[in-house]
């Protein structure tokens, strides 16, 4: 059978070898302690089950009307961006996806026709680049690094756009750096954009509620009016709400973007599941004491990441600002312990520390690890104790 081309060209993930042998560890008895999750180590609040549950009793369990998304759930949407966002929107211009994921897909595939190119920052969470190449596109590659906090300048922005320029990501908290882009910030890159003429910027907006150090979450399609008609708003309740499992996302933009990705949506997937739909409005207009309690214990557990982090000969960790992750330069180490590059590093520190954390270039930065902090307390303790002794 032969596999497309499209598909063969998609790259494995980085990741995969470090985790594999991770599993391999733990199946084995060994005790490996887990710094890579990519959600968080929260249950889903009992009321949003609670309306699943209500959801299914009702018989919601058909395909939802429309597929793009109950009116219910645009309107919470609506609201939710309104209350955090400061972003006026109308339930047609929302779309309700299966996870971000799918929304950032279908936008991608609606933008881009082969040999289109797209702005991304590095360092990039992992399926940009790969959702980019599947539509054709290609990937115009930003590198930052410690010094500029992992944010790209105006500059660089100015620099990397073309003719051929369709799109940028901007992806704020960020995994795996956490870095955040604050109001002047993206009013000097929004700057740029107007200047240079027609690109979307697709704002990836998944971890807006876990920002730290009393900062405040800035929309990007809140910089201006001109970033109010060409920016996508992606959010979902994978984060926010912890439902990583529940497979639903949503987008908000301009209109005739979301009408399109309905459209292929429809053909693709038929879009999420009712009941999670229900589930996630009840989340979103309901009481947001839950999203408060996790994002409390995110600070208290990233401030002790950082300081032990910094701590350690070699590495240097930028102050964290938001998301569920920190993404330490570990490159000062890389000549004591004899290895030149993060795949390597990962791997010797799962075998001899027995911790197993994501190497930075999975995200396109090979001098740097990610390490999670969606776990515990004692984990994270313990985790740095054996990654403190592996360094020295
Ligand atoms: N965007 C970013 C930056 C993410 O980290 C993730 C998940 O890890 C997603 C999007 C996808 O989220 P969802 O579960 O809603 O598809």
């Amino acid at each position: 059978m032969k596999i497309s081309q499209r598909v063969q060209n998609l790259a494995e993930s980085a990741t995969i070898a470090v985790a594999n042998r991770s599993a391999e560890m733990k199946a084995a008895g060994i005790d490996v302690i887990s710094l890579g999750a990519g959600e968080p180590d929260f249950d889903t609040p009992s009321h949003v089950k609670e309306a699943a549950w209500q959801s299914l009793q009702r018989g919601e369990t058909k395909y939802a009307k429309p597929a793009s998304g109950t009116m219910e759930l645009k309107q919470a949407v609506v609201e939710k961006l309104q209350r955090d966002n400061r972003l006026i929107y109308e339930p047609a211009e929302v779309l309700v996806s299966v996870g971000a994921k799918e929304a950032i897909g279908l936008a991608f595939a609606c933008l881009l026709d082969p040999g289109d190119e797209v702005v991304l920052p590095i360092p990039y969470w992992v399926s940009y680049p790969e959702q980019i190449k599947l539509t054709g596109g290609i990937p115009v590659l930003i590198e930052t690094d410690v010094a500029s906090g992992y944010k790209i300048t105006p500059d660089q922005l100015r620099t990397a756009l073309s003719s051929k320029t369709r799109a940028v990501v901007i992806n704020s908290p960020s995994n795996p750096s956490g870095a955040t882009y604050d109001t002047e910030q993206l009013a000097t890159l929004a700057q740029v954009l107007e200047d240079h003429g027609e690109v979307t910027v697709v704002s990836d907006e998944i971890y807006d509620q876990f920002i730290y150090g009393g900062r405040t979450h800035v929309s990007f399609a809140a910089a201006s009016s001109y970033t109010r008609e060409h920016t996508l708003t992606v959010n979902g309740g994978s984060k926010t709400f912890s439902m990583t499992g529940w497979r639903i996302g949503y987008a908000a933009g301009p209109r005739n973007l979301i009408r399109n990705m309905a459209k292929l949506q429809s053909q693709l997937t038929s879009g999420a599941a009712t009941f999670s739909m229900h589930a996630l409005a009840v989340a979103l207009t309901g009481d947001q004491s839950c999203v408060a309690e996790m994002k409390s214990e995110f600070e208290g557990r990233v401030r002790y990441l950082h300081q032990r982090l910094n701590d350690l000969p070699g590495v240097v960790c930028p102050e964290p600002e938001g998301s569920i992750f920190v993404f330490p330069d570990v490159s000062g180490t890389y000549k004591r312990l004899g290895v030149t590059s993060s795949v390597e590093w990962a791997t010797r520190l799962l075998e001899e520390a027995h911790v197993s954390l994501v190497p930075g270039a999975a995200f396109g930065a090979d001098r740097c690890v990610r390490f999670s902090f969606a776990t515990s307390r004692e984990n994270l303790e313990l985790g740095l104790d054996r990654v403190a002794q592996f360094v020295s």
